[in-house]
């Protein structure tokens, strides 16, 4: 059997997709053939645009991810569409920075809700879909370095995404056997909304920069293979992994 990287025929959910590297997977997606279902909170006009432009389909899911309202209804109105739903890619995902002796509760749950909580309820009604059918599928979950490593003044945002490394393992172990790969990908330091705040500080962006082997902050466009490698056939005995995608920091 030939390896594949072919989506032709398959539905992808991605959320936070309206920017940054959820924007990046879904073009990704749809390039190597799926139709995507757009999930955010904002304006998705973008995304469908760059979509429509890479030659595939997508749906926008009006939806906020802070609150597990629209879990169901993301994946109800995803099979309206399409009358599927094969990949998730948990991508949403926000940060509060503050050191931790200041840190507050506000900052530490509204982080957990969206990075971590949201995330598991998601999967889980997902997979209970896919189950029910008997049918496999896959989920990428948007991991971090802070999966791997401390970090600082952010640690809400880093128990969240050290957290969604062991959920993804964990819910390997259980759906492995079901058909449904859960793995995660670990992006490095790329230049999205989310760093900003690293990139406009000259001692931060210097330090970040000369730790970076590849040399350069990643481009939400570099992620995107890695997405579709782990929502394909050619992943489907790759089961549980962070994979990073970092430029080499973590061989540093
Ligand atoms: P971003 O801020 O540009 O994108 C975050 C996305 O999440 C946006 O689409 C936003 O609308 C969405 N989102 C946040 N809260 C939401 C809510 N309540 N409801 C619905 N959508 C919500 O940043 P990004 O860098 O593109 O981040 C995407 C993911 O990648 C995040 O999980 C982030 O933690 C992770 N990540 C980013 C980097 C990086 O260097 N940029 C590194 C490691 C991990």
């Amino acid at each position: 059997m030939a390896v594949s990287f072919d989506l032709t025929g398959k539905t992808a959910i991605v959320t936070g997709a309206n920017t940054g590297l959820g924007q990046a997977i879904s073009v990704a997606l749809a390039q190597a053939g799926a139709d995507v279902a757009l999930v955010g909170r904002s304006s998705m006009a973008d995304t469908e645009a760059a979509v429509g432009a890479a030659g595939g389909r997508s749906l926008s899911i009006q939806a906020d991810l802070s609150t597990l309202e629209p879990v169901d209804r993301i994946i109800s109105e995803t099979v309206a569409w399409t009358g599927r739903a094969d990949i998730l890619v948990n991508n949403a995902g926000i940060i509060r920075r503050a050191d931790a002796i200041d840190f507050t509760e506000a900052d530490w749950d509204a982080v957990m809700d969206v990075n971590l909580k949201t995330v598991f309820f998601l999967s889980q009604a997902f997979a209970r879909r896919l189950i029910g059918e008997g049918k496999g599928g896959k989920i990428v979950n948007i991991a971090s370095l802070l999966s791997f490593q401390g970090g600082i003044r952010i640690p809400s945002y880093t128990a969240s995404k050290s957290g969604l490394a062991g959920l993804t393992r964990l819910l390997a172990c259980e759906w492995a056997a079901k058909g449904i790969n859960v793995n995660a990908i670990a992006p490095g330091y790329f230049s999205t909304n989310n760093t900003e705040a690293l990139r406009n500080d000259p001692d931060r962006n210097s330090a970040i920069l000369g730790r970076i082997p590849a040399g350069h902050w990643g481009q939400p466009e570099e992620l995107g293979g890695a997405a579709v490698f782990l929502a394909s056939p050619a992943a489907d005995y790759i089961h549980g992994i962070v994979l990073p995608v970092d430029g080499g920091w973590l061989a540093r």
